[in-house]
C-alpha cells in the first residue's frame, strides 16, 4: 500500500478566532461552574445578602462576648470622663456666671439626668431579659438550638446561646440580651443617656463657643495644643488669673505668636481649654447618634414591634401584598396602650413616679403568653383586606 503524506496547513489567519473561541469557551465552563454551584430555585436578594453578610455574623458570634466587657468598660469610662469634666470645668463656669436659682436648678437636672443614667444602665446590663422554662404551655415553635419549646416573640440569641423572650436585640454597648424584662431599661438608658449629652452640651455650648472660637489672634494653627484662651472668656469665667492675661494681651501686642510655653498659660489653663472643647465634641457627637437610636426605638415600640419583629413583619408584609392581604401586626394595641404595656404603666403606676424616677417594678405578665388583636374583615379602596 502505498503511504499517503499528511499535508500540513498553517492558518495563521484563523488564529485569533480559534484563541477567541479558546477563551470564550473557558469563560462558559467557568461561568456556568460558578452558577450552578449557587443555584437555588427560591434564591432571592436576602438569601444573597445573608449569604455574603455570613462572615460577619460569625464573627459577631465569636467575638461579640468578648467585645462586650471591652465596650462596658469603655461607656463607664466616658460617663465617668464627662461628669467629672461638668463638675471641675462646666459647673464652676455656671456657679461664677449664674444666678444662685439657676445654678440650683442645674444641679438638681444634672443630678436626676445622671440618677437615672447609671440607673437604667445598670439595671439593662445586670437584669436578665428573661428565659423561657422547659415547659411552656403555649409554644408556637422549637429552638433547634436549645431543642425546647419557644413561645411567641421568644427568640435564640446565638452569642448568650440561649432563647430569650421578646427579645429584641444583643447589645454590646451593655453586654447583655434586650428582651422582656429589661427593654424598658434599656430605651430609658437610650433616652435620659440622649437628654444627658444634649443637657452636657447646652451647659458647656458657653465655655465652648469662647475657648473653640476664642479671639481670633490668638487662635494657633495646632488644635490639640492651641492658644486660644480669650480675654472675655477668661475674665468671665473667671477661672484664669488677670496676670495670665496680661500676659497674654502684652504678647498678642507684639505680634508674636510663636509658643504657648513663652506667654505663661500654666498646664491647667491648657487642660481646660481641652477638656471644654473635647466634652463639647463627645457630648454633641454622642448626642446626635443616640438621638437617632432612640427615635428608632421609639417609632418601633410605639408600633408593638421589636426589632427583630420588624424585620419579620416587613418580609411579611410584602409577602402577603402579593396575595392581596394587609398584614397586621397582632402585637399592635394602639400608640398609648403600646407605650402603657412598655413602660409597664398598669396598676394604677404613674409616669411621674416610674418612668421619671428610677424604678425597678415588673412588667405585667410572664412573657410567655400574649395577648392578640383581632381585625374584623373588611376591603380598603385598592381592594385590600384586612386580616
Ligand atoms: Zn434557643
Ligand atoms: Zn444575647
Amino acid at each position: 500500500m502505498k503511504p499517503t503524506m499528511g499535508r500540513i496547513t498553517w492558518k495563521i489567519n484563523k488564529l485569533p478566532s480559534m484563541v477567541g473561541s479558546y477563551f470564550k469557551n473557558k469563560k462558559d465552563q467557568l461561568v456556568l461552574t460558578y452558577r450552578s454551584l449557587f443555584y437555588n430555585e427560591y434564591t432571592s436578594l436576602n438569601t444573597f445578602i445573608d449569604t455574603m453578610m455570613e462572615p460577619m455574623f460569625w464573627f459577631v458570634d465569636h467575638f461579640a462576648r468578648y467585645l462586650g466587657p471591652i465596650m462596658v468598660t469603655f461607656v463607664v469610662i466616658m460617663i465617668t470622663f464627662v461628669v467629672s469634666v461638668f463638675y471641675t470645668c462646666l459647673l464652676p463656669h455656671v456657679v461664677y456666671t449664674s444666678h444662685t436659682i439657676v445654678t440650683i436648678t442645674h444641679l438638681i437636672v444634672g443630678h436626676w439626668l445622671l440618677i437615672n443614667i447609671v440607673f437604667h444602665y445598670a439595671m439593662g446590663s445586670f437584669k436578665s431579659a428573661g428565659h423561657p422554662p422547659p415547659l411552656v404551655q403555649n409554644s408556637v415553635s422549637i429552638c433547634k438550638k436549645c431543642i425546647s419549646p419557644k413561645p411567641p416573640r421568644t427568640h435564640h440569641c446565638s452569642i448568650c446561646k440561649t432563647c430569650i423572650l421578646k427579645m429584641d436585640h444583643h447589645c454590646p454597648w451593655l453586654n447583655n440580651c434586650i428582651g422582656f424584662h429589661n427593654h424598658r431599661h434599656f430605651f430609658l438608658f437610650c433616652f435620659y443617656m440622649w437628654i444627658g449629652t444634649m443637657y452636657v452640651s447646652y451647659v458647656g455650648y458657653d465655655l465652648f463657643k469662647q475657648h473653640f472660637y476664642g479671639n481670633k489672634v490668638l487662635i494657633f494653627p495646632d488644635f490639640l495644643y492651641p492658644l486660644n484662651l480669650a480675654r472675655e472668656a477668661m475674665v468671665s469665667s473667671g477661672i484664669t488669673s488677670k496676670v495670665v492675661v496680661e500676659k497674654v494681651e502684652k504678647k498678642v501686642e507684639k505680634n508674636n505668636e510663636d509658643d504657648v510655653e513663652h506667654l505663661g498659660i500654666s498646664y491647667s489653663d491648657k487642660t481646660f481649654h481641652n477638656l471644654v472643647i473635647f466634652e463639647f465634641l463627645l457630648c454633641t457627637g454622642v448626642s446626635i447618634a443616640l438621638g437617632l437610636l432612640t427615635m428608632w426605638h421609639f417609632r418601633l415600640i410605639s408600633r408593638g414591634e421589636t426589632s427583630i419583629e420588624q424585620h419579620i413583619n416587613n418580609k411579611e408584609r410584602k409577602r402577603l401584598k402579593k396575595r392581596g392581604v394587609i398584614f397586621k401586626n397582632p402585637y399592635n394595641w394602639g400608640f398609648i396602650a403600646n407605650w402603657k404595656q412598655f413602660l409597664g404603666l398598669t396598676k394604677n403606676r404613674s409616669f411621674c413616679r416610674h418612668v421619671l424616677l428610677p424604678s425597678n417594678h415588673s412588667l405585667e405578665g410572664d412573657g410567655l403568653l400574649w395577648k392578640t388583636t383581632t381585625y374584623s374583615f373588611k376591603t380598603d379602596q385598592n381592594g385590600l383586606q384586612l386580616l
